[in-house]
């Protein structure tokens, strides 16, 4: 039998007393007792409020003391050691004054050799194990919860400033005045995004460390999430000069559900990694997909033609900050954070990474995932139909006018949007359907329509062609261009049935996007069209919306501020709480109040919470560097929240 341990002090005046106790704890032969003696209530109370030991024996009667006295002054001091009395003879009265003081049973000294002693000490322990475990569990939850805080309030601190680097930065470079310092200010915008990148990392890790991480699975489209992370990393194999291929060597089921933020994450994980360890040659993804149990095993795996990895690191690769070479000698970028995060992720998607590589000739990654096989889904091949247009995109005319651009993943709404720009166009973003519909009858409420819109099919909430359908019910005449990776036949003839006029397959292609841009816009962009637009433009000035925004940090409170002017928003800047508090009736209403989370002198939930009952804003917004929960934004009377660092895209999307 396995003996517990336990740590007994006895407090005892007569030795004898004291060695007979002792010989019969020695004889309950399911413990091993480290066993103290004390013989004064002094002594006693020194050791009681050390809070060491798992039971205390203590005599009724301590020479000319009372040991009454002894448990009540214990228990004053919240002494944590379970307190047995041991009196002379049985007396009820003073069992129970034993009891009231704190003890948690009592014996009298001729049953030491019996059960009833046995038993005593027995729950007395079960009864201290069961409280070191509560108190423990206490602690570590205390832990967790501050490092929670902490983290929250490190990302919030390291975020605010960032919104100043990052914005004031693009805002240069957006300027004629830049031009002489171009590269400078690249340099500068490029580490700004990479710390933010990196501080985004260490969040995810913490996550995964303290089993915050969570799925969010969904079913959607396997052909249209690949072609946007084809669109994606085209760019950066592009500006190495690498070959990238995306093919399906099995067939694949069309629809999956999993978690297709994290699945995106590892991709672009796997497969930048191996552009980025690539100086010639090519990267191959390929899919595949094995079915067992009605069980889908689904394989990516990434083959580059790059630098390799010598055996003896392969397993150092997956460790948090662990890289191959010296991060000071080598040419690359990165944290090695990436594939500590992936292995996690693809562990938690059912899965696992894999890699064989050899030095000098190339790397090959396989991440496998687990998904449901979906009742009725069909099987097919990836078809990344993809023309290449070889055309120079320095030959196009300008167009102009806003296009809506809209797409459920933000990387590809700014890669698109960017491109967008590129052709003269200006853009505004819509997360999914519902978004677009809404920004659609807004902008021609405003007489301010869209020249295009640019529609994404597989989208959360509304779906590309739900949309399409809704705003051509309502009589939008508007050019509407479907963004999609399927090209099977018929696809194009059903979506324009809908209401699109014409589809760019995805992965996008530049120089063809604006050629069905340009043909759409030219076509129905009527020059009468023009001096209307002038006119609502000036109306629209003439009714600028008024923001208030509540940021104590006076870097980020100025950049916000010119960011959200040059929108045509009339801004107040305040810097407390309390200021707010004062200005907000210098104005009958307020557009929107933007609060920063953290202030000097109150929690901007509550402030936000107090400017709800005031009904002096149409909506407030809470600005904040770490995610808060949807529970606590509406239950502070806020609409939404939106994440720093703020740039122009995130404000653009507060004034529409
Ligand atoms: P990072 O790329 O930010 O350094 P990762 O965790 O993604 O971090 O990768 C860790 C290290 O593994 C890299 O620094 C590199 O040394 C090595 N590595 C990863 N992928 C490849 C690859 N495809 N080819 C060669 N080395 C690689």
């Amino acid at each position: 039998m396995l003996e517990k341990k336990a740590r007994i002090l006895i407090v005892e005046d007569d030795e004898d007393d004291y060695v007979i106790a002792k010989d019969y704890l020695e004889e309950l032969d399911e413990y091993k007792f480290t066993i103290d003696w004390v013989a004064t209530p002094n002594e006693a109370l020194k050791k009681l409020e050390l809070n060491q030991h798992d039971i205390c024996l203590l005599d009724y009667q301590l020479g000319a003391h009372n040991g009454l006295t002894v448990l009540q002054k214990a228990t004053e001091m919240q002494c944590r050691v379970p307190i047995i009395m041991l009196t002379g003879q049985s007396d009820k009265v003073l069992d129970k004054a034993a009891l009231d003081a704190g003890a948690v049973d009592f014996i009298v000294k001729s049953e030491l050799d019996g059960p009833r002693f046995a038993r005593a000490i027995r729950y007395a322990i079960a009864r201290q194990e069961v409280q070191k475990e509560r108190l423990e569990r206490i602690n570590v939850e205390t832990q967790i919860r501050s490092k929670d805080r902490f983290l929250a309030h490190l990302s919030h601190e390291l975020r605010t400033p960032l919104t100043s680097i990052l914005g004031y930065t693009e805002l240069l470079l957006d300027s004629d005045k830049a031009q002489p310092v171009c590269h400078e200010l690249n340099i500068i915008l490029n580490n700004g995004k990479h710390l933010l990148s990196l501080l985004n990392d260490v969040l995810d890790l913490s996550k995964i460390a303290a089993k915050k991480l969570e799925l969010t699975p969904t079913t959607f489209n396997l052909n249209s999430f690949m072609a946007d992370i084809y669109t994606l990393m085209q760019v950066a194999a592009n500006d190495k000069g690498i070959e990238l291929t995306l093919v399906s060597t099995t067939a694949l089921p069309e629809e999956i559900h999993c978690d297709p933020t994290r699945l995106r994450q590892v991709l672009i994980n796997l497969i930048h990694n191996g552009i980025k360890f690539t100086d010639s040659g090519k990267v191959s993804v390929s899919v595949s997909a094995k079915l067992e149990n009605n069980q889908y095993t689904l394989f990516f795996e990434v083959v580059d033609t790059g630098k390799g990895i010598p055996t003896e690191a392969i397993d150092k690769i997956f460790q948090p900050f662990e890289q191959v070479e010296d991060t000071i000698s080598r040419k690359e970028t990165g944290t090695g954070l990436g594939l500590a995060i992936s292995s996690e992720l693809a562990n938690k998607l059912g899965g696992g990474i894999a890699v064989k590589s050899t030095e000098g000739k190339g790397s090959c990654f396989t991440l496998s995932i687990s998904c449901p096989n979906l009742a009725g889904t069909k099987l097919c091949y990836l078809s990344l139909h993809r023309k290449v247009t070889g055309e120079k995109i320095a030959a196009i005319t300008p167009l102009s006018g806003r296009v809506l651009v809209v797409d459920d993943v933000a990387d590809i709404r700014m890669l698109i949007g960017h491109t967008v720009k590129t052709f003269g166009l200006n853009v505004d973003f819509a997360e999914n359907g519902k978004q677009a519909v809404e920004k659609t009858l807004s902008s021609i409420e405003k007489g301010h329509p869209y020249v295009a819109i640019l529609m994404d099919i597989h989208m959360p909430e509304m779906d590309g062609k739900e949309a399409v359908v809704e705003i051509r019910k309502r009589g939008v005449k508007q050019p509407i261009l479907a963004l999609t990776a399927a090209n099977m036949k018929g696809v194009k003839e059903n979506l324009q049935t809908l209401g699109f006029d014409n589809l760019v397959s995805k992965p996008i292609d530049k120089m063809l996007l604006y050629k069905h841009l340009s043909l759409v816009i030219n076509a129905k962009t009527t020059t009468k069209c023009a001096p209307q637009e002038q006119v609502n433009l000036q109306q629209i000035e003439k009714q600028p919306q008024y923001f208030m925004l509540v940021e104590d940090d006076i870097d980020a409170a100025q950049i916000t501020q010119i960011l959200l002017e040059s929108l045509g928003v009339k801004v107040e800047v305040v810097h407390t709480a309390q200021a707010c508090r004062e200005k907000l009736t210098s104005r009958k209403n307020w557009d929107k109040i933007l609060v920063d989370v953290h202030l000097p002198d109150e929690n901007g939930l509550e402030l936000a919470k107090y400017l709800s009952t005031q009904n002096r804003s149409k909506e407030i917004v809470i600005v904040s560097g770490a995610e808060i929960e949807n529970a606590a934004i509406t239950s502070h009377g806020a609409s939404r929240a939106i994440l720093k660092p703020l740039n122009k895209e995130k404000l653009l999307e507060l004034t529409l």
